[in-house]
């Protein structure tokens, strides 16, 4: 994974910090599919099995790998030791800002996750009325690595400002700025829709991959060659504003006939389905995907309706329902250890 922010680990326990070469990342990728022993990891990243016992001594050592029960390796010679990693040995915060609420979940190293909370958020919610919210559910500690937070786009990745669609007053917010202040920990901030497909390729193998976000607005998260494909200005994946009707009706980004005017016009939910369905198809056709996943508000509604109309393709409902945004924002914090 390419690393969001380099200096995401330096204010956490300080020997997580040390953890950041090419090569403690890919141990630990390794072991995140399954017990593997030293021998395997060997094998798996390329190195000697001299530079493994290294590199794993220092994640012990930070207790990010433990050891586990003897393993037979390919059926001869003595069982040998697995490790895995250790579940405790870090967590993260990931929260998604809805429109009503917000939700937040704590992570261990493992991407499970071991907490969460949902609080309501009041209509016209400020960027004050979120930090308020998140600071009685997110507790910094030298174990937690960070927090990441999705919103609704558009926002610039990098420098973590936001001006979310549908919130009045939320212009160029300095969100990760504000948070990082007012909690003490580190904060990613990225498009809803990015977090989410990020959790579905954490959980399976996904490589040219599309994560449809149908809520009240319609948005995607791209998986393009196993990575987030956030575009020039963080802004890909704007499904539901590209035009499938001329002279449709109106849009509120001004023009007519986007995906998402065409959806909220389609007089039955089976036509609402279709226009979801003729967008995904010209998606596909466009980038070559081989997998979509659906999820939103109003997928989890009525899946059944949303799966039959979709083209053929690998077609999906995410299984991590409504945590699915705060997961894949935790994991945009945990993703820099692996
Ligand atoms: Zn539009």
């Amino acid at each position: 994974m390419v690393p969001i922010k380099s200096t995401l680990l330096h204010n956490c326990h300080v020997d997580l910090a040390s953890v950041r070469s090419h090569n403690d990342r890919t141990v630990l990728s390794l072991v995140r599919s399954g017990a593997l022993s030293r021998a395997d990891i060997a094998a798996g990243a390329g190195l000697t099995p001299q530079a493994v016992s290294k590199i794993v001594a220092r994640l012990m050592s930070a207790g990010l790998l433990e050891e586990t029960g003897a393993v037979r390796g390919g059926g001869r010679g003595k069982p040998r030791t697995a490790l895995r990693l250790r579940g405790e040995g870090a967590f993260a915060y990931g929260a998604y800002v809805d429109r009503d609420e917000l939700r937040v979940v704590r992570l261990d190293l493992t991407g499970s996750p071991v907490s969460s909370a949902v609080v309501p958020l009041a209509p016209m919610f400020t960027p004050a009325d979120v930090l308020d919210a998140l600071e009685p559910v997110v507790e910094p500690g030298e174990d937690v690595l960070g927090l990441g937070i999705g919103i609704a786009g558009p926002l610039d990745f990098r420098g973590g400002a936001v001006s979310p669609n549908g919130l009045p007053g939320w212009s160029s917010v300095p969100l990760r700025a504000l948070a990082e202040e007012r909690l003490g920990l580190p904060v990613v901030v990225d498009k809803d829709t990015n977090a989410a497909v990020l959790a579905e390729a954490w959980a399976r193998p996904l490589r040219d991959a599309a994560l449809v976000f149908v809520g009240t607005g319609l948005g995607v998260g791209l998986l393009l060659d196993g990575e987030v494909h956030r575009g020039a200005r963080s802004g890909a994946g704007e499904l539901g504003h590209t035009v499938i009707q001329l002279d449709g009706p109106l849009c509120v980004c001004g023009r007519r006939g986007c995906v998402e005017a065409v959806h909220a016009a389609a007089a039955s939910g089976v036509d609402a389905a279709r226009v979801v369905a003729a967008a995904v198809a010209n998606l596909v056709q466009l980038l070559d995907l081989d997998q979509i996943v659906l999820s939103g508000r109003r997928v989890l509604e009525s899946p059944e309706l949303y799966l039959r109309a979709m083209p053929d393709v690998d077609v999906t409902v995410t299984a991590f329902g409504p945590d699915l945004v705060p997961v894949g924002a935790g994991l945009l914090v945990l993703g820099e250890l692996f």
